[in-house]
């Protein structure tokens, strides 16, 4: 039982809960991201987008994002191995 997907209720207006173990499954392209992102991460199709350096979550449809809460990583899209932006450090 790898992965099983325990989806927390929030309120948009409070603020969307993050954490190591906490995921954001957008609703409209289905793409699951991490809420604590090593930078900054976005689903596919943009409705839900984490900036981990500005510590901000930005949705633009919140009755289409779901939030859960898994043990495991859940299927990452392939993380770009370089960022052709060469974020500096
Ligand atoms: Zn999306």
């Amino acid at each position: 039982m790898t992965g099983e997907r325990q989806y927390v209720e929030f309120d948009p207006r409070q603020g969307y809960p993050a954490g190591p173990d906490l995921y954001y499954e957008c609703g409209i392209c289905g793409d699951v991201i991490p809420s604590m992102p090593d930078n900054a991460a976005a689903c596919r199709c943009g409705n839900v987008l984490v900036d981990a350096d500005a510590g901000r979550v930005s949705v633009r449809q919140g009755e289409k994002l779901r939030i859960f809460r898994s043990p495991t990583p859940p299927d990452r899209p392939s993380p770009s191995p370089s960022d052709p932006s060469g974020t500096p450090r």
